[in-house]
């Protein structure tokens, strides 16, 4: 039994399917142990056409704060009362927060990779950057991308229909020129200042698929981002790295997409000698 738990304990937790092997409560209930909150994060199942109710549920039942994940980033914006201006330019919310006016929805996939990236001393600004991919989070480093000024966006992606609406998403809001490409047209890339892997290409258990098998690709990149984290180096970071890229995996766009969440709900800045120690536990946990 959990012994902590008592009358007043708040409730945060996570909507998604599948949920199962999220880390978010391991990260969650960390950081509310180090800082000596009252409060437990729990993982919701919430099944095909569940989403609606389990949103009124959550309000029934004051819930304080959800996290969202697949399938339900973009369905669930319609729920909510208000949307922040980088959640609704990546058409987006992972994040929502309860007050007494109703839920806001925010994106901190932003925020963590923006974060991540910052710890990794890696600057979008004036950068050529490439996606691979233009799903969920292809857009949400795309934003990320043109609100930090890169100078550039190639997108590599399968499907032509989705690389044009990831395209269109951000023309809504920037400027900057956006290229098209398909896995055949890659040769024709030139300097490649950051590439950021946004597939599910090499993630365990395929550990040896990787979106792109040239070398020549990895040699005109500086630096490789890939979104996974499981393994810690992916085929795409392997051969990034063989072929002298400094490589960067997930585990920190993971880790501080949920600390901004946990600031989000907490009014709060999660202190860097408390966030670098429970990373450095999740790092020891899931890597060991
Ligand atoms: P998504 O919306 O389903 O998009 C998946 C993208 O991958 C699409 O562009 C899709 O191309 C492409 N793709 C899928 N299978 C492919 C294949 N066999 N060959 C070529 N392209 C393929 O997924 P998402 O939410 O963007 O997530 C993508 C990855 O990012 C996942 O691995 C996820 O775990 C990771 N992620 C990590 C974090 C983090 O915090 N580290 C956060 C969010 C996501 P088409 O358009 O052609 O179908």
């Amino acid at each position: 039994m959990n012994k902590t738990v008592n009358g007043k304990t708040k409730i945060y937790g996570l909507i998604g399917n599948p949920v199962e092997h999220t880390l978010s409560p391991f990260i969650h209930n960390s950081l509310a142990e180090a800082l000596n909150i009252n409060m437990v994060y729990v993982p919701f199942h919430v099944t095909s056409g569940n989403l609606k109710a389990s949103i009124q549920g959550a309000k029934a039942l004051g819930v304080q704060g959800l996290n969202v994940t697949v399938p339900y980033k973009v369905e669930v914006m319609s729920e909510l009362d208000t949307i922040h201006k980088l959640a609704k330019q990546a058409g987006a919310v992972n994040t929502i927060v309860v007050t007494s006016e109703g839920m806001s929805g925010y994106n901190t996939d932003i925020e963590g990779l923006k974060q991540c990236l910052i710890n990794n001393q890696i600057s979008l600004r004036k950068g050529h950057i490439v996606l691979i991919g233009a799903g969920g989070a292809a857009k949400a480093a795309a934003i990320l991308c043109a609100s930090q000024e890169a100078s550039r966006i190639s997108i590599i992606n399968r499907s032509y229909e989705e690389s044009y609406l990831l395209k269109e998403q951000v023309k809504k809001y920037y400027t900057l020129p956006i290229d098209i490409l398909n896995y055949d047209e890659i040769s024709k890339l030139e300097e490649i200042d950051i590439a950021i892997q946004c597939t599910p290409l090499g993630m365990y258990p395929k550990i040896d698929h990787s979106p792109i098998q040239e070398d020549t690709f990895y040699k005109k990149c500086h630096y490789a981002v890939d979104l996974i984290y499981n393994p810690a180096q992916t085929k795409f970071l392997h051969q990034a790295q063989v072929n002298g890229c400094y490589s960067v995996n997930g585990l920190e766009m993971l880790f501080y997409q949920a600390v901004k969440a946990f600031e989000l709900w907490h009014h709060q800045r999660v202190d860097k000698i408390v966030s670098d120690e429970i990373l450095q536990e999740l790092k020891h946990t899931i890597y060991q």
